[in-house]
């Protein structure tokens, strides 16, 4: 970097090295020396005090941004008299609330009565929604898509894509079948669809599915937005061979598209949905909604202590609360449109690094910009990878996806202002990087995905 590397340790470095010497586990989703005191809104601030601009949201977990004093509001008050800390053996209100807000304003399946699993993160839940989905149908296969995300311990992990792309065991009874991706379609473009659906239907059709899980919205697989049509022509298939769709809706839901649920731009009611990260506000809470007789037995409960957790539900009522009337999923296209905008505009541009952009998407504040060699559309990881670093110095959050793929997913709650400053460090962020002011030695700490 320009920046001088012997510049005497600030607080901020000073963290970071605390924390490369005891905690476990996390290195390879380090992208740059990320440490943050505190939060406010769009921005987190360092311990030295400097303000970056964070357009991850923290994965999307702090979808709403940070400190959103809604949501403290009602964290701190059932922390102050908190129903205890579980759901296991008593009930209390403020999860019977959710469960009962979750369930009319997320349509499934489910005839006779549907119910609502509450967990701590979509790992959980959607490791619930397939079991739920293996004991009522009697079935075992899973059909999942390469290059998915739905989980990073048990079922969930061995059945995602990304976790198997990078050496985890799949799952005995899976079937990866490639995710009908537009700008790199795995066949014909012309016949991408309907190729994808014949797939999925020959597997299918072996009798021995249990469930489809589908991401509306590939994210972590690089934001890929599929064609139109897909969703339903799952649920058509599915529903004709009796298997359960299981939407996940943890990273693109609540209102990040534009739509309260992603899935929801196309008419499809799912078996069961799951949800994760916006949804607990920062805290750590998820659900999946669906048939009572699906999810409502033995085999799908998780004996966790603390599901349910009355603080984390407390959040999760404060974030539908202000869901609500709609003004945020307004927000989220009126902001994706002003920052996809902005980026094509950059990427016609003559500036170092427009020729870079191999393809801009997204829908709403959920948007991919994926960065290739000029000229082609080999994706080049290591320019990401600089871009990011080179972000984080100029004062943005940002990181890649699949690789290549900068992932932006800013709090819903992005200004107008914000989205200004954010795409013009970004940019620049990309120049840095294609002008060869972030070197190899620079990345090399950050092992990424
Ligand atoms: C993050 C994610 C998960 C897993 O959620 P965790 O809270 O990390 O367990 C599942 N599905 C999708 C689509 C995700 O993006």
């Amino acid at each position: 970097m320009t920046a001088d590397p012997t510049a005497t340790a600030t607080p901020d470095t000073d963290w970071y090295d605390r924390d490369t010497r005891t905690i476990a586990g996390v290195e390879k989703l380090r992208f740059f020396p990320q440490v943050a005191a505190t939060g406010h809104g769009t921005y987190l601030i360092t311990p030295s005090g400097r303000q970056v601009l964070d357009l991850s949201a923290s994965w999307t977990a702090s979808g709403l941004g940070h400190g959103h004093p809604r949501i403290v509001e009602a964290v701190t008050a059932a922390m102050a008299a908190p129903p205890g800390a579980s759901l296991l053996s008593g009930t209390h209100p403020h999860a019977v609330r959710l469960a009962e807000e979750l369930l009319d304003l997320v349509p499934t399946t489910g005839r006779h009565r549907r119910g609502v699993y509450l967990g701590h993160a979509g790992t959980d839940a959607n490791d619930v929604a397939l079991r739920a989905a293996r004991n009522a149908t009697g079935r075992r296969r899973i059909i999942a898509f390469e290059h998915g995300y739905h989980g990073g311990l048990g079922t969930s992990m061995a059945i995602s894509g990304v976790h198997i792309d990078a050496g985890a065991s799949p799952e005995p009874d899976l079937t990866l079948v490639p995710y009908p991706d537009p700008y790199r379609p795995w066949i014909d473009p012309d016949t991408l669809l309907a190729d994808t659906m014949a797939l999925v239907q020959r597997h299918l059709a072996d009798g021995d599915v249990a469930a489809v899980i589908v991401e509306p919205i590939q994210s972590d697989g690089g934001v890929i937005v599929p064609p139109a049509g897909f969703l339903t022509r799952l649920r058509v298939l599915t529903r004709k061979y009796a298997a359960l769709l299981v939407v996940d809706e943890v990273k693109v839901g609540l209102s990040r598209t534009g739509h309260l649920m992603a899935h929801h731009i196309e008419d499809v009611v799912p078996d069961i949905v799951t949800l994760g990260k916006a949804l607990g506000g920062g805290l750590p809470l998820s659900a999946a909604i669906g048939p009572a007789s699906a999810l409502d037995t033995p085999a799908a409960s998780a004996l966790m202590t603390t599901i349910g957790n009355p603080v984390s539900c407390a959040a999760g009522l404060a974030v539908l609360d202000i869901l609500r009337d709609g003004a945020l999923a307004h927000a989220a296209q009126d902001r994706g449109a002003q920052l996809t905008e902005a980026l094509r505009h950059y990427a016609a541009s003559d500036r170092p690094g427009a020729a870079h952009i191999g393809d801009i998407r997204g829908r709403g504040l959920a948007i991919g910009v994926e960065l290739v060699e000029p000229g082609t559309k080999t994706p080049d990881p290591v320019l990401a990878a600089k871009a990011v670093l080179a972000g984080w110095h100029l004062g943005i959050i940002a990181y890649p996806v699949r690789g290549n793929v900068i992932e932006i997913t800013p709090p819903l709650t992005i200004t107008h202002d914000e989205v200004t400053t954010a795409t013009h460090l970004l940019t620049e962020a990309i120049d840095w990087a294609a002008l060869g002011h972030v070197t190899d030695d620079d990345i090399a700490p950050y092992s990424g995905w």
